[in-house]
């Protein structure tokens, strides 16, 4: 059986789309968890994590020049079109930031003096949390291929639902509208984006729906902090309409996610009778409805 997957992205960051996900998380009994803002996780702030297994992500290959083998003639420099190769007092250099791994100069090299070394950009993690297992990882400072290793915590978060024949895959997804949003949503059941009623929540709301829009993944829109600026509701409703979205609920500014968050839990834990948690739950049944979940 093939799990539903549900994604919750923001389009910008701050809206409290990782306070949402982790009190979502409480009204779903079974699911693993994917936290793929792998340049700033922090679902496991919410959920008090146990980390099981943590590895390093190969992201690729990097050119490295053996300096007992290089004869200096420049050639691999006058080829990379990266500009990657450098000359220094030490003799010719990879900057392993700029190479990508082409293999042009290793090919190149008369005297074979150029090695192909595993590139690692950062770490995956498997974690037990108070709501079931969680795949997360880290960049390393600097690194790139955020989009890759998105890809490869949502197939590790899948495999665990398949293997174990959990129903849902709950996927925190990064900010913004680039590469690793676009491998968070890629083939997801249903996308929620948490938006907030502001001149750059409208703005990133309509360039997510965009691309909501462009893979046909069905969309349905939260509107936090919904009493900041009520002006702009029927222009988020008229956004959704227009890119065949619906707005599936709002929740007011409320101190109560900080609040819980200082307690390391989430506003379903810490304040369950409050009315967040309540809208919360009934937004959450309207999400199984919508993906035919009991
Ligand atoms: S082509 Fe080979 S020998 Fe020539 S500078 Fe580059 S690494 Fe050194
Ligand atoms: S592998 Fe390609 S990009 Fe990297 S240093 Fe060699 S030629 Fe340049």
């Amino acid at each position: 059986m093939q799990p539903e997957e549900l994604v919750i992205i923001s389009g910008k960051g701050g809206t409290g789309k990782t306070s949402i996900t982790a009190a979502l998380a409480e009204c779903f009994p079974s699911k693993v968890l994917a936290d793929c803002d792998v340049d700033a996780a922090d679902l496991f702030l919410v959920l008090k994590v146990t980390e099981t297994q943590i590895a390093e992500f190969q992201s690729g290959h990097v050119a490295e020049i053996d300096p007992e083998k290089c004869h200096h003639c420049g050639h691999c420099a006058t080829l990379c079109r990266f500009e990657a190769i450098v000359s220094s007092k030490k003799g010719y250099e990879v900057d392993a930031r700029a190479c990508e791994g082409c293999k042009v100069c290793v090919n190149a090299c008369p005297h074979h003096a150029i090695e192909w070394k595993e590139a690692f950009c950062g770490l995956w993690k498997e974690s037990q949390t108070t709501q079931g297992t969680l795949f997360h990882a880290s960049l390393y400072p600097g690194a790139e291929n955020s989009g890759k290793l998105v890809s490869f915590v949502r197939e590790k978060t899948r495999k665990k639902a398949v293997d174990e024949g959990i129903p849902l895959v709950l996927v925190d997804g990064p900010p913004g509208i680039g590469c690793p949003v676009i491998a968070s949503v890629t083939g997801a059941s249903i996308i929620l984006v948490v938006t907030e009623p502001t001149p750059s929540g409208y703005h990133d709301l309509e360039r997510v729906l965009v691309l909501a829009k462009h893979f046909q993944v069905p969309t349905y829109i939260l509107i936090n902090k919904a009493d900041l600026e009520t002006s702009y509701h029927k222009k988020m409703e008229d956004c959704a309409a227009k890119f065949g979205a619906t707005v599936i609920g709002q929740l007011p500014y409320s101190p109560l996610f900080s609040k819980a968050q200082q307690k390391g839990q989430s506003v379903l834990t810490a304040f369950p009778t409050s009315p967040e948690a309540e809208t919360l739950r009934s937004i959450a049944a309207l999400l199984k409805q919508k993906m035919k979940m009991s």
